[in-house]
């Protein structure tokens, strides 16, 4: 089942992709929505773990959709074949709009997008398909509450002519994160209203979406039609105090390197660029070859790895390429060669306590672990 790493630089510091994982996942989040259907978020690089791989098992796992970002993201996905439903709801003039409708992949539009991606469907002779994206309160993309009756009418009059074909109607929830905060009524309260208000302009499409992983996972009256969950599929809780296995997920990365030098230092020993630590007595320090240059947030302080099937914390500073864990012992076993695992696998570590350590969330350390880290994708089906 398992893909071997092709290379030794793979072996060096590599991160375990687990497809059964993403699969079982997709599952587990598809089985709890039904009847609504899944749009499995792979933005980003899948979250880090590689779009296509991602996309594969998300897909073999029962995703309806994918969805993405940018157009760009949408259309390497059909350039490696895949044939799904894909929607791409983040625009700049820049946007390959053209490409997008020839590539048939489903638009999200916040408003100033319908003028070009019109222009782009006449111009192929093929109705673009939209999804019209409603702000009901995030503040960020999407049409404002104002512009809705603007944004229905001349939606409604293109679709009328041919030009473009309105498949969906979404929105996005601010703090579904933390189940008990009223903004989510008021914001499910609100696409109401903007539904029946596009039904007023003879706009009543197929896909209702509104859910991220949270609002997936814990309101069930923001589901509609479709739920877009990334986080989740990755087999990372959205919520502070829940794990993934309180909602029964499996995480889908384990990021691992092996120990590059010990050696035992006197008290006293100042630790990495700017000496912020000192250790207080004698010890022993490990060295993990992993940096910001990897995508290990410099800022991390006390940040667990598990060695032989202890955890140790970080000490000093993150460095580009490195940083230093206290193996608190001057005679520890820890030998150079030794596997390290920062989170994942079977460490008993997750990435969210590598959020915690470094001021962000779960989200961010998967998604930004870089280029220099080699995906070692395992668990794919046949
Ligand atoms: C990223 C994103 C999602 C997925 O959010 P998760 O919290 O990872 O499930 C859903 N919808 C939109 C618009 C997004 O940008």
């Amino acid at each position: 089942m398992s893909t071997l790493p092709e290379s030794q630089d793979a072996l060096e510091r590599y991160a375990v992709i687990d497809a059964s994982a993403i699969r079982h996942n997709v599952g587990v989040i598809a089985d709890y929505v039904r009847p609504a259907k899944v749009m499995a978020a792979v933005k980003a690089d899948g979250y880090g773990h590689g779009l296509l791989a991602a996309s594969r098992a998300a897909v073999d796992g029962g995703a309806d959709w994918l969805g993405v970002a940018h157009v760009s993201e949408a259309l390497q996905l059909r350039e490696a074949g895949f044939e799904i439903p894909v929607l791409a709801w983040l625009h700049t003039h820049a946007t390959p709009f053209s490409a997008a409708i020839a590539g048939n992949i489903d638009l999200g539009v916040s408003g100033w997008e319908l003028g070009p991606i019109a222009e782009a469907a006449e111009a192929l002779q093929a109705p673009a398909h939209v999804h019209l994206k409603l702000d009901t309160g995030l503040g960020r993309n999407g049409s404002p509450a104002s512009q809705w009756p603007a944004l229905f009418a001349e939606a409604a009059s293109l679709q009328e002519r041919g030009v473009i074909s309105i498949e969906g109607i979404f929105t996005h929830l601010a703090v579904a994160d933390e189940p008990d905060r009223r903004e989510t009524d008021e914001q499910l309260g609100l696409y109401h209203e903007a539904l029946d208000l596009a039904d007023e302009f003879g706009i009543s499409p197929d896909f209702r979406h509104a859910a991220n992983t949270p609002a997936a996972l814990s309101r069930p009256d923001s589901h509609f039609d479709m739920v877009r969950v990334g986080v989740g599929i990755y087999g990372q809780s959205p919520f502070a105090d829940r794990s993934s296995a309180d909602l029964g997920l499996r995480p889908a990365m384990e990021l691992r390197t092996s120990v590059a030098h010990v050696k035992r230092v006197p008290a006293g020993q100042g630790i990495s660029y700017g000496l912020t630590h000192r250790v207080d007595r004698p010890t022993s320090l490990g060295l993990i070859p992993l940096g910001y240059g990897d995508g290990v947030p410099r800022i991390s302080v006390d940040a667990p790895v598990s060695i032989n099937g202890r955890v140790y914390r970080s000490v000093g500073r993150v460095a580009m390429d490195q940083f230093v864990v206290d193996l608190e012992d001057e005679d520890t076993n820890v030998q150079v060669g030794d596997p390290v695992v920062l989170f994942g696998g079977d460490s008993g570590l997750c990435a969210a306590d590598w959020g915690r350590a470094a001021q962000t969330i779960n989200y961010e350390i998967i998604t930004r672990i870089g280029d220099r880290v080699p995906r070692i994708v395992v668990g794919q089906s046949e």
